[in-house]
């Protein structure tokens, strides 16, 4: 028997064709599993992308050696192990830490993100948005507004508000375009050197240039995965080396941010603004500090998303390309983490 994890095609045929290749063509067979979130809102996408695709939702996961794969936004412990069959497992975001983190995670099955060019976009709207808005002091216009003051702010050409961007990866690399697009002075840090760069970016690489990175953000964007040697990036050595006053905006991971060094950061001045898009306790608490400080503007993780339609149809393709034999072109490298 094949399984069929690609969309059906099937069009026409005899009964009896069809129904021999229902003998030999099993539908994969889908577990979702969150600890966190009701994924049933993406059933209708693989059951469009794959009619008669088995999907087990919910606790009770039926039989266990039928699941194929697992498509997961932090996968409950000790489920994956007790899969036998299981080949792929499918992040529903571009991070993969959330699934990395769980104990028992097979060795044996790929790990897949998801790349989207609608989740860029996405990413870029959220990224422009926040910078332009403490750039252009629209916090000061929104609250000048209340009272029907007419108050200029000091308006400073894009080219002169220098924004950097550690992690120089899709997403990281949409915005450094975008921005770049308007204007602004633009830099990227990541792990490796890079080629091909946009006309007018300034590239930095490796531990021995964050410093020179650092200095030179007036912005200062993180769009680093979640990894052991991003925890806790966002420290408050970091806010050291950046130019006083500096706006901080967070779209990564919350564990990037040490909370109390940010608060610290901020009572002293050395960080002017932050914008937090994800928070280590989600939702926040209504008690955290972070509310009570109008310097900090809370979002709460929207800053992009993939539609449905995208996740059924990569996920499909990554276990057709599994089943063949290969490696899905957005399988994660275990060793770094992302
Ligand atoms: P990606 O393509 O894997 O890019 C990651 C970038 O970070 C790469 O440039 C990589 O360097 C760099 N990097 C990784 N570890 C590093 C280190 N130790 N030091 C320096 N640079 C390092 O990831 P992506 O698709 O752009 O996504 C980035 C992250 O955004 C995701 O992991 C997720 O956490 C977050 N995200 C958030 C939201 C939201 O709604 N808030 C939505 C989507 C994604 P190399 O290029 O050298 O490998």
């Amino acid at each position: 028997m094949s399984i069929m994890s690609t969309p059906d095609t099937t069009t026409a045929g005899t009964e009896s064709a069809d129904t021999a290749a229902a003998d030999t063509v099993r539908k994969p067979c889908v577990a979702f599993l969150s600890a966190v979130l009701d994924m049933h809102y993406l059933a209708p996408a693989f059951r469009a992308a794959c009619p008669g695709i088995d999907l087990r939702l919910g606790n009770d996961l039926g039989r266990l050696d039928d699941i194929d794969a697992a498509l997961c936004w932090y996968p409950p412990a000790g489920v994956m192990s007790k899969l036998p069959n299981l080949r792929l497992v499918q992040s529903v975001g571009a991070g993969v830490d959330h699934i990395l983190a769980v104990p028992d995670l097979p060795a044996t099955a790929s790990l897949c993100r998801i790349v989207d060019p609608d989740m860029a976009r996405g990413m870029v709207a959220y990224v422009t948005w926040a910078v332009i808005h403490r750039h252009r002091h629209m916090d000061d216009y929104i609250e000048s507004a209340r009272s029907r003051s007419w108050v200029e702010k000091p308006v400073v050409p894009p080219r002169r508000h220098r924004v950097g961007i550690a992690g120089l990866g899709t997403l990281g690399m949409a915005c450094a375009r975008a921005l770049l697009g308007i204007g602004y002075a633009v830099s990227g840090w990541s792990r490796s050197a890079k080629t091909d760069l946009p006309d007018g970016l300034t590239a930095y690489a490796g531990q021995d240039t964050l410093g020179d990175f650092l200095g030179q953000c007036d912005t200062l964007i993180c769009l680093l995965p979640l990894t052991d040697e991003t925890r806790g990036f966002l420290n408050a050595d970091l806010f050291a080396q950046l130019p006083t006053g500096a706006h901080l905006i967070n779209v990564g991971r919350g564990d990037h941010l040490v909370e109390a060094d940010l608060l610290s950061a901020l009572a002293s001045g050395q960080i002017g603004a932050a914008t937090l898009d994800a928070l280590t306790q989600e939702p926040l608490p209504p008690e955290h500090p972070f509310w009570d400080d109008a310097r900090i503007l809370i979002t709460p993780h929207i800053a992009t998303r993939t539609s449905p339609d995208v996740i059924a149809a990569q996920m499909l393709s990554n276990l057709a390309v599994v089943d063949a034999g290969g490696r899905p072109r957005w399988a994660t490298d275990p060793a770094t983490g992302y």
